[in-house]
């Protein structure tokens, strides 16, 4: 064995579960952007739907076909980041969901499916303060007003009203909750009958009940990765799903050296920072060197043992090391490199 990044389908699946008890009776839309979040776009997609996920939210419009591929015709994905004419066709061939966050797209997308003779279904991305995408709420009316007359023309089919929220101050959120209402209320009275309104993430879901609308959009709580600053795995009742393994290749007094480094994606400002787990209890990682690192010295050590730095069967989660070193725990998950296979178990 060498180093793994080794996913438990099951821990997923369990959260998968913890999640929509939490946040019955809305639905969880399941994100899969970043490969899955690295656990594995084709694996996640299809354990997700064996557990009746019924919607994904992919992001791009490439990785929202390969989920399709893997969901079937049933499931319900919704991309949000269509770029282009093909990239609209490919999403109409695969009867996504598009967020619409521009009047260029809309008018895109329109154009696209009535030359098709279709209708897409679209959700409009309105934005309430993040300024990343959306409709600003001063050009809102009017988007909303020519969405209508395009549904009317049978070429948009508007199925929801969605925004982003910044999850980082009560205040803030509240903020953009209102705007949002407004929005919603703006979009009604211009003939629109949105059935899904969306808003929330993995924490406004969890924590604030009247950010859940029809649907959230929970990716990290999925995958067990809690937010930095929040609260603890066991008061979500999540539980990990992912975990970084190595094997010690080479032992000294100066302590164990194992097989991952940062050519591997670990960032060197961890040294010090991870309590690693090994057969003999813990360890310190002392030194990240480019292909391996050093940990401190235990009773017993030898080449081949197996220490797992975060995760499932460790010590430190993934959230725990970001917040020694100032990050976030998805962070320091997507830049483990493709040059560390993962294993499903
Ligand atoms: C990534 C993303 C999410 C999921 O966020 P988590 O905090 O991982 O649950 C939801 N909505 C949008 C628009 C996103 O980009």
């Amino acid at each position: 064995m060498s180093a793994v990044w080794e996913i438990d389908l099951e821990a997923f699946a369990a959260n998968l579960r913890a999640i929509r008890e939490r946040v019955a009776p809305a639905t969880h839309m399941l994100v899969v952007k970043d490969d899955a979040y690295r656990h594995g776009l084709a694996q996640i997609v299809a354990r997700a739907v064996a557990e009746g996920i019924e919607w994904i939210g992919a992001l791009d419009v490439s990785t929202a076909v390969a989920a399709r591929a893997v969901a079937g015709h049933d499931a319900r994905i919704f991309a949000w980041l269509a770029d282009g004419t093909e990239d609209i066709e490919s999403a109409l061939d695969a009867e996504l969901d598009l967020g619409v966050g521009t009047e260029a797209l809309l008018e895109a997308v329109a154009a696209l499916a009535a030359a098709r003779r279709g209708t897409a279904r679209v959700h409009l991305k309105i934005d309430t303060g993040l300024h990343r995408n959306g409709v600003r709420p001063e050009r809102w009316e009017a988007f909303v007003e020519r969405a209508r007359a395009l549904e009317a023309a049978g070429a948009v089919d508007v199925v929801g009203i969605w925004t982003h929220i910044g999850e980082a101050s009560d205040a803030e959120d509240d903020l953009q909750r209102e705007a949002f209402d407004r929005a919603v209320d703006q979009a009604r009275a211009a003939g629109l009958t949105p059935q899904l309104l969306h808003v929330a993430a993995s924490a406004a879901a969890f924590a604030r009940p009247e950010f859940r609308y029809d649907m959230v959009r929970i990716g990290a709580f999925a995958y067990g990765i809690r937010s930095a600053g929040g609260p603890t795995e066991q008061e979500l009742g999540l539980r990990r799903v992912g975990a970084l393994r190595a094997q010690v290749v080479r032992v000294g007094d100066a302590g164990a050296r194992a097989d991952i480094g940062a050519s591997a994606g670990l960032p060197t400002s961890v040294a010090g920072q991870i309590t690693a787990a090994t057969p003999a209890g813990s360890s310190v990682v002392d030194q990240v060197h480019l292909e391996t690192l050093l940990l401190r010295p235990w009773a017993g050590q030898a080449v081949g043992d197996e220490v797992t730095l975060f995760g499932r069967g460790g010590i430190d989660s993934a959230t725990d090391i970001a917040e020694r070193i100032g990050t976030i725990g998805e962070e320091l998950v997507l830049r483990i490199s493709d040059e560390v296979p993962r294993r499903f178990v």
